[in-house]
């Protein structure tokens, strides 16, 4: 796989000089899309990867995907899943560098969703980054009121039958989002890569006010406007 650095740095600058540059990737852009469940990321996502031709890679489609497959892999997560519970770690760790070794060859970069969402998870990408001579460019920070988020879990989970979208479940999964992975809201703000998205209102405004931020911090262009 080849990554580099995109082109035009502001304030990351300094902090990626040990990565090596590649000259046959344009801009390459790693994002993480990050955000409480319920708050977008899978919608967002789908125009990212196409406008600013990224791949896309959801831990928790992974899982779900092992979880239909029956895999042994698949019977563990859906221990946690369905208990709104975060899969450990390592295991989740080891998940992600598999996929990412696999899947991203030949894109512009990647779109973390739904990783990371501890801290040691937030440091195991960057080092997995890193030893592929690249870095995380931004995190895309949904933000949406609880209330909004509740209410849109239970209507995706009357239209899709996704299972872990019931109420008793939704708690946990905010429970375990406030707890283990809003802390990362402050480790990336401090990294200077946080842009805070207000995640509320029409689907459309808000990828333009994504895609706008994404390009005045990285300098990476969505490809039509
Ligand atoms: P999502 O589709 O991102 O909402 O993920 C659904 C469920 O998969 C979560 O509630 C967790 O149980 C599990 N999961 C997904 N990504 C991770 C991760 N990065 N770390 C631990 N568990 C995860």
């Amino acid at each position: 796989m080849s990554f580099m650095q995109p082109q035009s740095q502001t304030s990351r600058q300094t902090k990626a000089t040990s990565a090596p540059r590649h000259s046959n990737i344009r801009n390459m852009l790693n994002l993480v899309l990050f955000g409480a469940p319920g708050s977008g990321k899978g919608t967002q996502s789908a125009r990212l990867i196409d406008e600013f031709g990224l791949h896309h890679i959801s831990t928790g489609e992974v899982l779900r995907d092992h979880i239909n497959r029956e895999t042994e892999l698949g019977k563990i997560a859906q221990k946690y899943i369905s208990e709104g519970q975060l899969i450990p770690d390592d295991l989740m760790i080891s998940i992600l560098e598999d996929v990412l070794e696999k899947n991203a060859e030949g894109k512009e970069g990647v779109i973390f969703d739904g990783f990371p969402r501890t801290i040691p998870q937030a440091e195991a990408l960057k080092e997995l980054l890193r030893k592929r001579g690249t870095d995380l460019h931004a995190v895309v920070g949904l933000e949406v009121p609880e209330e909004e988020l509740v209410e849109r879990m239970l209507n995706r989970g009357k239209e899709t039958g996704r299972a872990d979208d019931n109420l008793d479940t939704i708690k946990k999964r905010l429970d375990v989002y406030h707890n283990q992975t809003s802390p990362l809201r402050d480790y990336y703000t401090k990294d200077g890569i946080y842009l805070m998205i207000n995640g509320s209102g029409v689907v459309d405004d808000i990828f333009n006010d994504i895609a706008d931020k994404i390009e005045k911090t990285t300098g990476n262009k969505r490809k039509k406007k």
